[in-house]
């Protein structure tokens, strides 16, 4: 879907949503949906309706004590925690159903009209990126990408590898982060410096998105300007993503912990945002008190666009097992004797691409996966460099384009499997598997012989295919069959 077509400027709120639903379905007003008949006053007051739902959605998730509340006392609860919805409609739904905020098709006659409304606005407000992520027009690249896709499918379990975008490129505006959460993924170190938006770093800034354009074309867009940062502790943070959204057309979206620091600054922040066609923007909530206050802040109505994403303890959202909260999970296990739970999602990183620190002027080429000792934050790190300018910089991404993205298998290559997956022979051929998918190769006569080969990992492609040749199979074949193994990801290519 081209996002960049959506152009919000200059438009009442009403206007932008109207704008925003027909946006979502390719400029085509659909005049059979319920929302689209309405006037707008009617719709002024369905998304009143949409958005209070939406906060008691939230509140439900984030706080128990509120649960339990509204299943005694649906009324009382209503009140006291000062929502505009009518109590005795939602508590027409069961616990289960309620949870069941997305799921469209499991309303009934039964179904409140505000929960309809409420899981059919949402239904279509979602932008995904990851078609924009793949379509780099560097083959290499996007070969490369797909490969890292192909690992993270038996590397990470399903529902994790499914919210994964593998973005192609994110931006530090600072160094490090003012937050301190014990539970950060990928250990952002204190605040230090910031890159602030005079004339020569504006200047760089842009000519790094002119660079990756060039690179990209548009998988350019697939970029947001926050890592181990929060966005907001850069006071030119909206300058930036106003060049991203001239130079790439797409106004990158922001996810926050820093949502109260300057409420009139996120305010226009989420203006500027949806005036430039992104939709969808995050606030992290860390605390309840923390969520009372963003409520007491904002109206339902002006974060009906923002998913809160709820990092508080009484949420009970599993954090990734990565950077501080793994050293946490360490130390606890240690402490009671146990070894560390490998159940728990091992990443938090959405990248397969450029990771760009601009204070810095650093690069690194990164990949998800599951941390470990290698890996604590979660993620690879392919390779790295500094540049002073864009044209180092474009040697650099360059070298390591060259370097770690052949399109098929270099012959002079040593071949093994990756460390993670479990080798067994089959009758026919051979399979690798990891707790959450196996990967399956036979049928052809030779192919049980040419796993053994490469599970040996002591030699490199030229010289396995010619262990073959002296039995008459041709180096193609096998090659062919390597390529297929290179592409389905199961071959070692973690950074030496
Ligand atoms: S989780 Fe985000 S906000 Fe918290 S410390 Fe890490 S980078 Fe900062």
């Amino acid at each position: 879907m081209p996002v960049n077509q959506l152009k919000l400027e200059n438009k009442t709120w009403l206007e932008n949503i109207r704008e925003i639903r027909s946006f979502l379905k390719g400029g085509q007003i659909d005049k059979s949906h319920p929302i689209d008949q309405l006037s707008d006053a009617e719709l002024e007051k369905d998304l009143n309706r949409i958005s209070q739902v939406k906060r008691f959605y939230e509140r439900w998730e984030a706080d128990p004590n509120f649960k339990q509340e509204f299943l005694n006392n649906p009324h009382q609860a209503v009140r006291r925690y000062n929502m505009n919805i009518d109590a005795e409609e939602i508590s027409l739904l069961q616990a289960d159903a309620i949870a069941q905020k997305d799921a469209t098709d499991t309303d009934t006659d039964h179904t409140p009209i505000s929960v309809k409304r409420y899981r059919e606005f949402y239904r279509g407000v979602k932008c995904d990126m990851s078609d924009i992520a793949g379509s780099s027009t560097d083959a290499r690249f996007k070969a490369w990408r797909e490969r890292q896709m192909a690992r993270c499918s038996s590397q990470l379990s399903k529902s994790l590898y499914d919210e994964i975008l593998h973005m192609t490129a994110c931006f530090e505006l600072s160094k490090g982060c003012s937050v301190g959460c014990w539970f950060c993924g990928i250990s952002a170190p204190r605040l230090g410096d910031i890159f602030t938006y005079n004339h020569e770093n504006a200047k760089l800034w842009r000519e790094v998105l002119e660079l990756l354009k060039n690179i990209h074309g548009p998988a350019a867009q697939a970029g947001f300007c926050y890592w181990a940062t929060d966005p907001l502790d850069n006071p030119d943070y909206e300058k930036f993503c106003s060049d991203f959204y001239d130079l790439l057309g797409i106004f990158p979206q922001t996810t926050t912990a820093q949502a109260l620091r300057d409420p009139a600054r996120t305010r226009s922040l989420l203006k500027l945002s949806l005036s430039k066609g992104c939709i969808v923007n995050r606030f992290s909530i860390l605390s309840l008190k923390m969520l009372d206050q963003l409520y007491q802040e904002f109206s339902p109505e002006e974060l009906t666009f923002v998913r809160l994403v709820l990092q508080n303890p009484e949420a009970g959202i599993i954090k990734a097992n990565s950077g501080r909260a793994r050293e946490r999970n360490q130390r606890k296990a240690e402490k009671n004797n146990q070894v560390l739970d490998d159940s728990l999602p091992g990443t938090n990183a959405c990248v397969s691409g450029f990771l760009f620190n601009m204070v810095e002027r650093s690069v690194k080429l990164i990949s998800p996966c599951n941390a470990d000792e290698r890996w604590p934050n979660g993620y690879r790190i392919y390779d790295e460099g500094t540049f002073t300018t864009v044209d180092d910089l474009k040697i650099l991404l360059e070298g390591m384009i060259e370097k770690h993205m052949p399109l098929t298998i270099r012959p002079n290559e040593r071949l093994s499997f990756r460390r993670d997956l479990h080798y067994e022979s089959l009758p026919d051929g051979f399979q690798l598997s990891t707790k959450f998918k196996t990967h399956k190769f036979r049928n052809d006569p030779y192919i049980k012989q040419l796993g053994e080969a490469i599970q040996k990992g002591d030699k490199t492609a030229t010289e396995i295919a010619s262990l073959f040749n002296i039995c008459g199979i041709p180096s193609a074949y096998i090659f062919q069959s390597l390529n297929l193994m290179f592409k389905e990801g199961v071959l070692d290519d973690e950074p030496k």
